[in-house]
């Protein structure tokens, strides 16, 4: 039973390229515009695009599977053969010592798109070169990624500071925009794994976060410290500083409330929280992170002015906003019953912009089972653990990032959220406003009865 995969103009149909063969490495054939509905009794609609990564193809075509044939076999049990040959086929396209290994060169293309003369002459030596660098042949894309950075915003800010102009001003803010998603992901599997580098080259593991950190929003380890240290420790329970369970996450002014209390006071509470549980190293660095670089901006402004507003102010401002935004559509739905599931804590999100442009980040839920999966992994992984996923009620969308998760939310529009959840278990089968009750329920407030009860917390 394959899915209707229909062009959104013509409506023809076109086989699944496993519904009769089984799989094989044929991901690109995932890779055509087509709009898939789901023929099921309310108006989901999968989104299959060449933007996808070929692992999120797979994935998406796997789970729409599962809807297409929940609702035509009558509840018969899904046949589990397509699961188990496409966790292979991704398991070698990740695996670095398979011969079906694709490396990853680039975050936006495969490396199978590009030009064959380009692919030869310049990109097989360089993923050679590369190779020689990273720690593991995946992560070629983060040495592409840190030549990006190098070659264009640390020659833009010296010059901003050597000679300031509006327009250059502009051009610099939108380059660091463009940057501050990738480069915060790539840092985000830097402090995870402590570091990306072979040890011959352990000084750029130490050097870049520091320099282009600065340049993009960044102060000295403080992600590592706030993140790795208290997040994942206390995994947006009640503890956790920035944990959004004493919010009502579908309310502007608590989102406001969240990022404010973010913005004003984390330089204080992250040493707090560290000092209160005797971490005294920690409270003292988190704390020389943050005064030395307010001190570091405030001299520099004063020196000054203009140039320090747009190569460190903004920035800085900037991407405390865009964590506390994604922070938010990460954790914005709560299981109402058992909000210390990891499973049900955050979400899963198959889309180009967190998976193909930051590094598999839509997987996180996959992402808070274990840390230090390598992102490559999140996929297979996810296929690995779905039967979990599902008796779990754990929550999956399609074609919507963090961001749009935040912003959806705060408008109430849940309707948009229900149209881009994949239902997974005994999600499929519950009509649109069941889903959009069930979504509603998430997003509600904890009152300090029930967090206490639910997090065993006397
Ligand atoms: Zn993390």
């Amino acid at each position: 039973m394959g899915i209707r995969h229909s062009t959104a103009s013509s409506n023809t149909f076109i086989a699944t390229p496993y519904s009769s063969h089984g799989w094989t490495i044929q991901t690109k054939q995932h890779k055509i515009h087509t709009l898939q509905t789901v023929s099921y009794p309310w108006p989901m609609e999968i989104h299959a695009n060449a933007h996808l990564t070929s692992a999120d193809n797979i994935v998406l075509s796997i789970l729409a599977e599962d809807v297409d044939g929940k609702a035509h076999l009558d509840g018969r049990e899904i046949e589990t053969s397509k699961d188990q040959a496409a966790m292979n086929v991704l398991a070698k396209i990740s695996d670095e010592d398979s011969d079906e290994f694709q490396s990853s060169p680039f975050s936006s293309w495969d490396e199978e798109d590009l030009n064959a003369w380009f692919r030869v002459v310049i990109v097989k030596p360089y993923v050679a070169w590369a190779e020689r660098i990273v720690r593991r042949r995946a992560d070629v894309v983060f040495l592409t990624h840190l030549g990006y950075y190098c070659a264009t915003i640390i020659p833009s800010a010296f010059y901003l500071y050597y000679r300031f102009s509006w327009p250059h001003a502009a051009c610099h803010w939108l380059l660091e925009t463009y940057y501050a998603g990738p480069f915060t992901l790539l840092l985000h599997n830097h402090i995870h794994n402590n570091g990306l580098m072979v040890p011959k080259y352990a000084w750029l593991d130490h050097a870049f976060p520091y320099l282009l950190g600065a340049l993009l929003g960044h102060t000295p380890n403080s992600y590592y410290y706030h993140h790795v240290k208290h997040h994942h420790v206390e995994e947006n329970g009640p503890d956790d500083l920035s944990s959004t369970i004493r919010y009502q996450r579908d309310e502007l002014f608590d989102f406001l409330s969240y990022l404010g209390r973010f913005l004003a006071l984390v330089w204080i509470e992250l040493p707090l929280y560290f000092f209160q549980r005797h971490k005294y190293a920690l409270a003292f660095k988190s704390l020389l992170s943050e005064a030395s670089s307010m001190a570091a901006m405030y001299w520099m402004a004063k020196y000054d002015f203009h140039p320090t507003l747009f190569v460190f102010l903004i920035p800085l401002i900037q991407m405390r906003i865009f964590m506390m935004v994604g922070n938010w559509g990460q954790h914005a739905l709560v299981d109402e019953i058992e909000p210390n599931s990891k499973f049900r804590s955050s979400i899963t999100l198959i889309d180009s912009q967190s998976n193909r442009h930051c590094f598999n980040d839509g997987y996180h839920t996959s992402h808070h089972l274990n840390s230090h999966r390598h992102w490559r992994d999140h996929p297979a992984s996810f296929l690995r653990s779905k039967t979990q996923y599902q008796a779990k009620g754990a929550l999956v969308f399609q074609n919507i990032d963090y961001f749009s998760i935040t912003y959806r939310l705060l408008r109430k529009d849940y309707n948009r959220l229900a149209q881009r959840l994949v239902p997974i278990g005994d999600q499929v089968g519950k009509s649109h406003e069941e889903i959009v009750r069930l979504l509603k329920a998430k997003t509600r407030r904890f009152t300090e009865e029930e967090i206490a009860t639910r997090f065993g917390k006397a």
